[in-house]
């Protein structure tokens, strides 16, 4: 991500001080002066004193979090599994020790500069610790199966990465290799969405796309985005000329406002239990005039986490990675990115991407499963599914997506192939199948 926003109203370590001391009284009581336990929280003061100024900023078109939310978790998880979370998962190396302090007994947390920390007590065990409220169910929470429908009662999303139609040039996800007909990703992510769709339907599970057509989700424009796209310019460092502020309204608007929209309608209306985020990779094309293909291909899956320092300075994106960290989704995506990464390795042949910069991290033994934080792998509260199958730009792929859609199998570099589509989709199902099937593990 990008440095801090300059200038952002931070308050006096004073009355920081202050209501540090105020609210961490209330919260224990008065029984705890003079204890061990208030003693530690001075030593953290100095800690938030430290960290007053790193958390003044929101993402792009992030709303301020309400922390009190954050409540419910309370006594949910040990101390030990939310180190473990953090240093595996969600902030490694440590970066999450400059806006979180662990105690024995409770997170302090850095929330917004006026205001107070959120505190969030520890259960001692994990035989002791209370429910994690979460609207979204694992397979072991599912109805029986009905016969012949193993997929009974499981809500899922299909998010059919990118717009694609009209905005796939914009979206940069668009390349024409000479007089061949263009390939846009947003489009090509859809069709997989309407072959898996109907296949999971007749499984027994209840389907929900983000979108049916090549259409804005978002009703803002890019034209409407151009006050936070100075703001997102200002922010990173970088001057607000005509054409950085004409590419960041847009990239505002494809990328941040329609995500969140989808991560809306997710959240509050959907409502599922598992978000399949449907996309196809490419490789650099060089110039998009003369777009290259390219010999690599290959396969990899994304699950939340993975929050740099300076991802993390941002409280809505520590907010963010809290609720996914508190809710536990992360057992359930490993769990099932594991079963259709293994269909999906073997039904497409591809090998795993292998991140060489520090963006992503490796999770488990896995090679083909990678933490990495994207807007959309962390607003989407249940567990989210992110599929990065496929170079588009590859040779290979490209012949395939040429051929586009059909039934049976055709001869491509001497081996009888699905379409791309069906490939895809099926593997995603055949996955899903085997892994809510065996909902009594
Ligand atoms: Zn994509």
């Amino acid at each position: 991500m990008t440095a801090l926003r300059p200038g952002s109203p931070t308050m006096s370590p004073r009355n920081r001080m202050r209501i540090i001391c105020r609210f961490y009284r209330n919260f224990h009581g008065a029984q705890c002066k003079n204890s061990r336990t208030l003693k530690a929280a001075h030593v953290t003061v100095a800690f938030l004193l430290f960290t007053a100024s790193l958390n003044a900023a929101l993402s792009p078109l992030a709303p301020p979090p309400d922390w009190s939310k954050l409540d419910a978790f309370q006594e949910t998880i040990t101390r030990q599994d939310f180190v473990a979370l953090l240093d595996k998962v969600y902030a490694p190396a440590g970066v999450w020790k400059e806006t979180i302090a662990v105690q024995d007994d409770m997170a302090i947390i850095t929330t917004r500069p006026d205001g107070p920390p959120f505190l969030l007590r520890f259960a001692r065990t994990r035989d002791t610790a209370k429910s994690i409220p979460a609207y979204w169910r694992g397979r072991a929470q599912l109805p029986a199966e009905e016969p012949g429908k193993p997929l009974t009662g499981l809500r899922i999303a299909l998010d059919p990465g990118h717009i694609g139609g009209y905005w796939a040039k914009m979206e940069e996800r668009w390349f024409q290799i000479g007089d061949a007909s263009p390939v846009a990703e947003g489009d090509m992510t859809l069709a997989v969405a309407e072959i898996l769709a109907p296949r999971l339907e007749d499984l027994g599970a209840q389907v929900f796309l983000t979108r049916r057509k090549p259409t804005p989700s978002t009703s803002l424009s890019p034209g409407q985005l151009e006050s936070a796209a100075i703001a997102s310019l200002t922010d990173k460092g970088t001057s607000a000329d005509e054409e950085n502020l004409r590419k960041e309204s847009e990239r505002l608007f494809y990328r941040v406002a329609e995500i969140r929209r989808r991560a809306k309608r997710i959240n509050e209306t959907i409502r599922p239990d598992v978000v399949i985020c449907l996309h196809f990779n490419a490789e650099p094309w060089g110039d998009a005039t003369k777009p290259q293909l390219v010999s690599q291909n290959h396969l990899h899956f994304l699950i939340a986490g993975a929050l740099s320092g300076q991802e993390l300075a941002y409280e809505d994106q520590r907010y963010d990675m809290l609720v996914k960290l508190l809710n536990r989704s992360f057992l359930e995506e490993l769990a099932l990115t594991n079963v259709i990464s293994s269909k999906m390795g073997a039904a497409t042949g591809l090998p795993p991407y292998f991140y060489r910069t520090g963006t992503a991290i490796r999770v488990n033994a896995n090679p083909y499963v990678w933490a990495r934080n994207l807007l959309a792998n962390r607003l989407f509260v249940c567990p989210v599914i992110y599929i990065e199958p496929y170079v588009m730009n590859s040779r290979f792929v490209f012949a395939r997506i040429l051929a586009g859609d059909y039934k049976g199998r055709r001869n491509f570099g001497g081996a009888m192939r699905k379409s791309v589509y069906r490939e895809y989709a099926d593997a995603v199902a055949d996955g899903v199948v085997e892994y809510y099937s065996r909902r009594s593990l």
